[in-house]
């Protein structure tokens, strides 16, 4: 795995304009593509609807996997929004995200909308240690 995490400006485009769309709830995402590079998003509905935390319905993410592997891509990572705090995994996705660890490894990216303007900052999660990629638009 590399500490890099490689994304297309219209894929950090679509995954910023999702987040904001679902404001003051949080926003939730599939990122895919090929390689090491995100090139496609696919925005999940929040089954939670909450402004502070996200469920993925389990049917969009079936429907999701399916259209990843029919385009020869690769499920690549995974984004929420955090609407009032940093761009940082909280307590409780640290939690979730070690729990899942064996069935996806996959990068962790994380949109805040705290500030004017929006920042995206990307993270490995793994037996509750968080370690951060950084994220390059090419
Ligand atoms: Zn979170």
């Amino acid at each position: 795995m590399g500490d890099r995490v490689k994304i297309a400006p219209r894929a950090m485009e679509e995954m910023v304009a999702h987040c904001r769309k679902e404001y003051p709830n949080e926003a939730c995402g599939y990122l895919a593509g090929r390689g090491e590079e995100v090139a496609q998003t696919y925005p999940i509905r929040n089954g939670a609807a909450s402004p502070t935390w996200y469920e993925m319905d389990p049917a969009e993410q079936l429907k999701a996997q399916r259209e990843i592997r029919q385009k020869g891509m690769e499920h690549l990572g995974v984004y929420h929004s955090h609407v009032a705090t940093e761009a940082y995994p909280s307590r409780r996705d640290i939690e979730r995200a070690t729990a899942v660890q064996d069935f996806f490894d996959g990068r962790y990216v994380l949109v805040t909308l705290k500030d004017a303007s929006p920042g995206a900052r990307a993270f490995t999660i793994r037996d509750g240690h968080v370690a951060e990629e950084e994220l390059v638009e090419t």
